[in-house]
């Protein structure tokens, strides 16, 4: 079985819903198990700044699908979900990326593991910390918890744990 952590992030509304009907469709996978679940992060949007607030959180998975397996299906959960390409880093219903695949290492374009912005992303160090501090991440051979602890503490503010509003969905 292979172990395997992922981050889920959307921008467009309703959050919520597509956090959860993605998580959803990774259950309804037999060869996908989720193992633990982070709280729920909002996070000021980094790199094109001009879009809403993200909801973020990681996920620990057991599967027995191959890496790319496991990327062809985070893709048709994207797909199933809307999610259109339009401005890179721009607005997105679900965005599901790889962050470690047990403790592997791949370069190719199509597959980056561990995911190779990983270690400058508050949102996705802070919700990864919470459920797998001690996780060791290949080649950084460092910590979630260390590699949380050198990030800049301005990267840090923007992302602060989601409290869902009674009576609203988003
Ligand atoms: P993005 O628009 O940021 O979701 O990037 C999607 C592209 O990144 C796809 O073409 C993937 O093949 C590629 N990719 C490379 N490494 C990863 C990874 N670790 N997780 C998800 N997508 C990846």
């Amino acid at each position: 079985m292979n172990q395997s952590f992922l981050s889920l992030g959307t921008n467009i509304e309703p959050r919520y819903e597509h956090l959860t009907n993605a998580l959803k469709i990774l259950e309804q996978n037999e060869y996908i198990s989720i193992r633990g679940k982070s709280s729920i992060y909002e996070t000021a949007p980094v790199g094109y700044t001009d879009q809403e607030d993200f909801l973020n959180m990681v996920v620990e998975i057991s599967t027995s699908l191959s890496s790319f397996d496991l990327l062809s299906y985070c893709q048709y959960i994207e797909n199933e979900l809307g999610r259109v390409r339009n401005i890179r880093f721009g607005p997105r219903t679900i965005d599901l990326d790889i962050l470690t695949f047990n403790h592997e290492n791949s370069t190719v374009d199509s597959l980056q593991i561990p995911h190779p912005r990983m270690h400058e992303r508050a949102f996705v160090l802070i919700p990864f910390a919470e459920i797998a501090p001690q996780m060791m991440v290949p080649t950084l051979e460092k910590s979630v918890e260390q590699l949380l602890k050198e990030l800049h503490e301005s990267d840090v503010k923007g992302v602060r744990k989601w409290v869902q509003d009674k009576g609203k969905k988003g």
